[in-house]
């Protein structure tokens, strides 16, 4: 879908505490690699919350509302033009950039800006609500959601990527099977899990590793990836099976959603959703089929997507 240059009303949400560099210098590079456009930036920070930034920008008749940080920046954009007219642009300056990757999006500013610049694709991607917020890529629990607690800031400043694996061996240490009941689209199922992750996205820390085949962010369902078993031993188990890509492994189960998700675990536990707390279970998950227009190059630059 191509836009006139003349018609974008762009807006950067820069967040200047995600990964690397000063957001000063990355504010220049993001310029240099806009120049030409009419472009608007903010600066994220405790007084100027992300949500108030976006809605204000959008007010003001911003029409492309550019992430200009990590997944969790990326998220809140996403959560803030789900269902507008507005359309989302990524310029992944975090530790992991997991949505960037999925979407086969470069991963530098000259190049990411460039996409945004060209305009050439608008891929729609499916969101999955909860009460008032919405998430894009991952909502988890069990094993998954303990991961982050487990790194700390200068663990992952110095480490990058490498540091959520040394907090998946921590958190292997205080894992605790959840008796899972789920509602998919209406069919009930009760399972052990020692995580169970509803996806968007395939994608995990490390690739090529995937959750499971078939999980686009842009097929309009969010698939339910239950790691069966009753302790580490079985979730060792499991994780082998994802890891060789034996997705028929005893271990894992997978379930399509197409509208709704409702979940219960016994005893409750937290759940995390791209990346953040967002309180305990139970959890109900309602499936927004393309909710979010996001800008992507014409063809993705990787081929992590099967
Ligand atoms: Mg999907």
């Amino acid at each position: 879908m191509l836009t006139a240059d003349r018609d974008r009303r762009i807006h950067v949400v820069l967040n200047p505490c995600s990964g690397i560099g000063s957001a000063l210098y990355l504010k220049e590079d993001i310029m240099a690699g806009l120049s030409g456009l009419d472009v608007h930036y903010s600066f994220l920070s405790k007084e100027n919350g992300l949500r108030a930034t976006v809605r204000s920008a959008l007010e003001a008749g911003a029409n492309e509302i550019i992430a200009a940080g990590g997944d969790g920046t990326v998220s809140g954009v996403a959560q803030a033009v789900a269902g507008t007219d507005a359309v989302m642009g990524i310029i992944p300056t975090g530790t992991a950039n997991m949505v960037a990757r999925e979407l086969g999006l470069p991963l530098s500013i000259a190049s990411s800006t460039r996409v945004i610049r060209e305009r050439a694709r608008i891929m729609r991607m499916d969101a999955m609500a909860s009460g008032d917020r919405c998430f894009i890529y991952q909502v988890a629990v069990g094993m998954g959601a303990d991961v982050n607690r487990h790194v700390s800031r200068a663990e992952k400043k110095l480490l990058g990527r490498s540091s959520y694996l040394m907090a998946m061996v921590r958190a292997l240490n205080d894992l605790r099977p959840l008796r899972v009941r789920c509602r998919i689209d209406g069919r009930e199922t009760e399972m052990w899990v020692n995580q169970l992750i509803v996806a968007n996205a395939g994608i995990l820390g490390i690739s090529p590793l995937r959750l499971g085949p078939g999980i686009r962010p842009d097929d309009g369902k969010v698939e339910v990836v239950a790691m069966q078993g009753k302790g580490r031993l079985d979730y060792i188990g499991s994780g082998m099976d994802m890891v060789f890509g034996n997705y028929l492994g005893p271990g894992l189960k997978y379930f399509d959603a197409r509208r709704e998700v409702v979940l219960e675990t016994e005893p409750p536990t937290v759940i995390k959703a791209d990346g953040e707390f967002i309180g305990r279970t139970p959890l109900t998950l309602r499936v927004r089929p393309g909710a979010v227009k996001v800008i992507a190059p014409a063809r993705p630059m990787s081929s992590i997507l099967p």
